[in-house]
């Protein structure tokens, strides 16, 4: 056994557990019959190749650009004085109901913000992109809402929460002319930091 090949053994061996398993049993005749001859030349192949695909960098994935998060950051930074688990609930019309919250410093995707559906979590916006959980089935439709969301979180939540006609944080009925004016409810507007009552331009103007 030439040099580069018992090399080759050996990153086959120190590798092993990286190996996916439908290829392990496979790897493991190569490697202890390399241990008691040379092996056929197709068997080399087969040694090269598997040992390529258990080194090769993981492929980079080109992650969804949805737009700078330093104003949603500047919405959870605020809430984060005054709430636990900051966190807020829209009804998207294509989607559906859409939950985001800020993961902690420690969490698995630190400092990211967790998008999930009826419990069950969708992604994270790292940064700038969105990561999708492994096994969630991609949807543009999301991604084009999360964007609309980080353009501008303030107009977004009022939008969302007059269509819907509850308070994306709270979820109750929106019912004084204030609150369905703002699309949030007064308590919540103080907790988020965002304007309500005399500090919202009416939509529609009155004739005088
Ligand atoms: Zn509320």
């Amino acid at each position: 056994m030439a040099a580069t090949q018992s090399e080759q053994i050996k990153t086959l061996t120190d590798n092993f557990l990286k190996l996916p398993e439908k290829d392990r049993a496979f790897a493991l005749s190569l490697i202890t019959q390399a241990k008691k001859r040379d092996l056929s030349e197709k068997q080399w192949f087969w040694v090269t190749k598997l040992v390529n695909d258990v080194t090769a960098p993981p492929k980079s994935v080109e992650l969804p650009f949805v737009g700078p998060r330093d104003a949603l950051d500047a919405l959870f930074d605020k809430a984060k004085k005054n709430l636990k688990f900051p966190s807020f609930t829209l009804d998207c019309p294509e989607v559906g109901s859409v939950e985001f919250y800020r993961c902690s410093s420690t969490a698995m995707k630190p400092n990211s913000i967790a998008v999930g559906q009826q419990k069950k979590r969708l992604g994270w916006i790292v940064g700038d992109r969105f990561e999708w959980k492994q096994g969630v089935t991609e949807s543009p439709k999301l991604i084009r809402f999360v964007q609309v969301l980080l353009n501008n979180p303030v107009k977004t939540v009022a939008d969302f929460g007059k269509m819907s006609g509850r308070c994306c944080f709270c979820n109750r009925v929106l019912s004084d002319p204030q609150s369905t004016a703002a699309g949030y409810g007064k308590r919540c507007a103080e907790v988020w930091g965002l304007p309500f009552g005399a500090s919202i331009q009416p939509t529609i103007k009155t004739a005088a």
